[in-house]
């Protein structure tokens, strides 16, 4: 089954709001395993408004309409799919009564045109609206069905919630499940190439993958008619991602960041670690304090941007940031022994690089970056040559300076 969204209101066409309503729902009808082919904002015209909305019936199961269903002039919504079905507008008692409730607890005058609110198309499926005036309507016809929903988002959702979802769930009683396996260490392309067997034989689940800074993301998609029955069908591609990636999947939980998975393998391991940062500033620091509870396994980090903080804190030598510079395998490898030792911790980490703009040379140009990481008596360094702005090399950077840690940690503790 196929379903269309129009969303009506020339202040969506302005650029004035924010088209939340669409992202809401895609995403539901997504989950419901609907196929969404269209969307489509139009403002409040009532010609554009028909001609959109007979176009979407030639290509299109069922049209959600949402908007354009208050008490003015130029909420029209209501009257255009109704004259685009072929019915007429009748007085519903129930829309009335509440119309009346609703606005005397709000202390608010019935106005003449809000009457026009408890008019529905005759032979509708009213939608009762606990939060506002403008009931929603399902208008089904031979061919197709329009669901008319109100605007504001505080009414839409829980309409939405509680009316349309099981309605459109019994019109289409299967569900989508899906999984998220959560990938470090691994670029986009060499993580689909991979795959790339299971990919293109995909059916049901399906695969869909995402690249995100100094991660990849998979997720397995099944349509089945319970979500037991779509786990089953989710469980061998599952193990079989789980077979070829190995411990480069940190999670597979949708909820879990890179940071969490990598707090718990070290709690697990009774394992301390400490930071020093120069080119990202305690953004690695900061991403492990987003996890709660981290302060068994971090006590303090290091901001050393300077040489002088360099020497000062971290005890790197003035003949290696001389010879070497201060971007430089030695570099990094010296700051994450210095910190290791410094903050008496079973793990050190050391980043140093250029985020740029400036500061690059044809030998260490921008998003150059060493991290270099000190896990017990094994030391560990790795170089990277990023692309993207400032912030995208910092990330980056913090990104892979995770996932460099998990490893130590997980070459330390391997049988
Ligand atoms: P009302 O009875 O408030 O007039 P309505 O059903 O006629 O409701 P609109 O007039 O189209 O809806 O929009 C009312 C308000 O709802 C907008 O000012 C905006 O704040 C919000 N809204 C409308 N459409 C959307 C949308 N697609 N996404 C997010 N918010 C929206
Ligand atoms: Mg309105």
């Amino acid at each position: 089954m196929t379903v269309e969204l129009i969303c009506v209101g020339t202040e969506l066409l302005l650029g004035n709001i924010v088209n939340t309503n669409a992202a809401y729902m895609s995403e539901k009808c997504a989950l419901l395993g609907l196929s969404m082919y269209y969307q489509s904002v139009v403002g409040d015209n009532a010609v554009r408004l028909k001609a959109l909305l007979e176009t979407a019936k030639s290509r299109s199961d069922i049209i959600i309409l949402c908007g354009g269903l208050g008490p003015t002039q130029d909420d029209l919504t209501k009257e255009t799919a109704a004259a685009s079905m072929g019915l007429s507008l009748v007085e519903d008692q129930r829309a009335r009564e509440e119309l009346v409730r609703h606005l005397q607890r709000l202390r608010r005058p019935i106005t003449e045109n809000n009457w026009k609110q408890a008019l529905v198309p005759e032979g509708s499926i009213v939608l009762y609206n606990a939060n506002g005036t403008a009931p929603g309507l399902i208008i089904e016809g031979e061919k197709n069905t329009l669901i008319l929903l109100p605007g504001p988002p505080n009414e839409l959702i829980p309409m939405f919630e509680n009316q349309v979802y099981p309605y459109l769930h019994s019109r289409q009683p299967e569900v989508i499940y899906s999984k998220m396996l959560k990938l470090c260490g691994i670029g986009e392309s060499m993580a689909e190439t991979e795959i790339l067997d299971l990919i293109e034989k995909q059916e049901n689940p399906t695969i869909a993958t995402y690249a995100k800074t100094g991660e990849v993301h998979l997720r397995l998609t099944a349509r089945a008619a319970t979500e037991e029955a779509a786990l089953a069908l989710i469980k061998p591609l599952e193990e079989e991602l789980q077979r070829r990636f190995g411990t480069k999947i940190y999670t597979d939980r949708e909820d879990v960041t890179l940071e969490e998975a990598v707090a718990s393998l070290l709690k697990e391991h009774h394992l301390t670690v400490t930071t020093a940062e120069s080119c990202t500033g305690g953004l690695l620091a900061g991403r492990l304090v987003n996890v709660p509870g981290i302060s068994e396994q971090f006590k303090e980090g290091y901001i050393t941007y300077s040489n002088e903080a360099k020497e000062k804190l971290l005890s790197v030598s003035h003949e290696t940031l001389a010879a070497h510079g201060a971007v430089s395998e030695e570099t990094a490898l010296e700051m994450a022994k210095g910190c290791q030792k410094a903050a008496g911790a079973d793990i050190g980490i050391g980043i140093t690089g250029i985020a740029g703009p400036d500061g690059g040379t044809p030998e260490k140009p921008v998003g150059l970056v060493y991290i270099g990481c000190c896990c017990k008596e094994h030391s560990y360094v790795k170089r990277f040559c990023f692309t993207g702005n400032r912030s995208k090399v910092r990330e980056s950077s913090v990104a892979n300076a995770l996932t460099l840690l998990r490893e130590a940690v997980l070459n330390e503790v391997a049988p």
